[in-house]
């Protein structure tokens, strides 16, 4: 068994482990580090999902690293667009050479008298186990499993004759050119499927047991556009991402404060762009308020077109059963189909499937709590990145990362070695992610909880965490700083949360 020492081991070379290298690279030039990648390529959600019309539903000037700017003229970016904007830095800033491909991580073990992670690891190409220790471990594993996206029991699925897909899975081989296709779903994956595959398909069908919030934006950003031809690169980027920063926050806010002015505004926008007649309330007014799910964005309302154009439809029921040749409803209407792709959503996975144990105890990670929304209680000397639910993963993952530097930094100025946050003496605590998704829901009760106030609270605002991680104190209630050989589990808690 090989084993070797970084100052920072990284797990998982996606957008975020990449962008964390970078900024550790930038923000803490001593550290060594490695970054251990399960797969054999960078890239994560943008390598793994290769489904017809895969694209961003975030703008890409806000989905992009704050200190890389996205040239890319289409605001709301295709798949291989991003894979290759995060291959792309991680050859720029050298990171390519730190990253250890084919090397799932399983296992981390904290050790309080040498202050040390050993990080146990399978290399899936050599069959080998290897073992890296490190002072500090950073998770950026993002939120799912790889191996298998979610997949509700469909009653008579077995009967069905034609050919199943799940879009995290999607078969090279798959031509659905002029064929009758059924998308189960009626999330960011399938409004995106459904005009892409519409364009050759026969006829696709978006068969949704409920509505989502689906907003046209433009696929080109005018200001940005504007922007690059009168400002230099980074400067055009940053007014950009601001002001997308700025609507973004505005329009989350509103949708908390006014939902149902919003619902109003998000209900007149779909029937302006659907056939007169259409029955928006059906299919496209859902009965949560906006933001208690993702909302959907469609660029330049393809969705909207292919309805249009009679190349798609979109029906909302329930499954009876699958047959020989398609799916019955529950209405008793039958839905002829030669392909039926199960957009049906994710399995939620935290920390990538690994284990981790503090000097020999286990951590139940559903027992902790999460601090700034990226360290968890109890659990020394460790970072894990979870993007925004209501904004650009991105943004989070940029401040993360910065943070996490800051903390090193700190922890070298002050002599310190070791730091854990203490978990809040209050039993008032919520799950880590405040949405209602159905993805959400199924793994709530096994993932960390968030405290009712800061820092144990995540505050889903970005120019109120810009302030809080960048330029917010590192020493508070909520962490203890020291050195080698203290133990991670004490007594002394913080004080409770008014
Ligand atoms: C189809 C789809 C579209 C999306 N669109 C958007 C969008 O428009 N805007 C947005 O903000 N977010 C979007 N997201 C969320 C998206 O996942 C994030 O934007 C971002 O890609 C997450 O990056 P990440 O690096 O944190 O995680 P990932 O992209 O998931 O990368 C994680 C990496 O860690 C590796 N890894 C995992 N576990 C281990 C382990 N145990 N050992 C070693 N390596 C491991 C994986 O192999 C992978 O390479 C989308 C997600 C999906 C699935």
């Amino acid at each position: 068994m090989a084993s070797d020492h970084v100052d920072v081991l990284i797990v998982g070379a996606g957008l975020s482990g990449v962008g964390a290298a970078v900024h550790l690279q930038r923000e803490c030039p001593g550290k060594t580090y490695a970054v251990l990648e399960a797969r054999g390529a960078a890239g994560g959600t943008w390598d793994l999902f290769r489904y017809p019309g895969i694209r961003s539903d975030s703008d890409m000037f806000t989905l992009g690293y704050s200190f890389k700017p996205w040239t890319n003229p289409k605001a709301i970016a295709d798949g291989d667009a991003i894979r290759e904007y995060v291959r792309e830095t991680a050859r720029e800033y050298g990171v390519q050479e730190h990253i250890r491909f084919h090397h799932r991580v399983l296992r981390a073990e904290w050790d309080s008298a040498t202050a040390r992670w050993t990080v146990h690891a399978h290399r899936d190409d050599t069959g080998e186990d290897v073992a890296v220790t490190c002072a500090f471990l950073f998770t950026n594993s993002g939120y799912y499993r790889y191996d298998e996206g979610y997949t509700p029991e469909f009653p008579g699925v077995e009967r069905y004759a034609g050919r199943l897909v799940h879009p995290q899975h999607w078969p090279e081989d798959l031509d659905y050119a002029g064929k009758r296709v059924v998308v189960i779903g009626s999330g960011a994956t399938a409004v995106t499927l459904v005009p892409a595959m519409a364009e050759r398909a026969g006829h696709v069908t978006m068969l949704q047991r409920s509505p989502t919030y689906v907003i046209s934006l433009p696929s080109r950003d005018p200001l940005a556009d504007a922007a690059r031809r009168w400002l230099p690169a980074k400067a055009a980027y940053a007014v950009t991402r601001w002001k997308n920063v700025a609507l973004g926050v505005a329009n989350f806010q509103l949708s908390r404060r006014a939902p149902n002015l919003v619902k109003k505004f998000l209900r007149r926008a779909a029937r302006g762009s659907l056939p007169v007649g259409y029955d928006v309330d059906r299919h496209f007014s859902p009965r949560y308020n906006p933001w208690d799910q993702r909302l959907c964005v469609v660029p330049d309302g393809d969705l909207f077109a292919a309805v249009r154009a009679g190349k798609a439809a979109v029906v909302t029921d329930t499954i009876d059963t699958f047959t020989e040749r398609g799916i019955r409803l529950s209405s008793g209407e039958e839905l002829p189909a030669d392909v039926v792709v199960t957009a049906t959503g994710l399995n939620l996975l935290a920390l990538g499937g690994m284990t981790l144990a503090v000097d020999g105890a286990e951590v139940d990670l559903a027992s902790t709590v999460a601090y700034k929304g990226m360290m968890l209680s109890g659990v020394p000397n460790f970072a894990m990145t979870i993007g925004y639910t209501n904004a650009s993963w991105t943004l989070k993952a940029d401040l993360v990362a910065t943070y996490v530097c800051r903390l090193l930094r700190h922890l070298d100025d002050t002599g310190q070695q070791i730091v854990t946050p203490l978990a809040p003496d209050t039993t008032d605590l919520v799950p880590i992610i405040d949405l209602q998704s159905g993805y959400v829901l199924r793994a709530v009760d096994r993932l960390p909880k968030q405290g009712p106030a800061a820092p144990w609270r995540l505050h889903q605002n970005y120019p109120r965490d810009v302030l809080l991680m960048r330029h917010g104190r590192l020493t508070d209630s909520g962490v203890r700083f020291s050195r080698a050989g203290t133990p991670a589990t004490v007594a002394d808690r913080p004080a409770p949360v008014a």
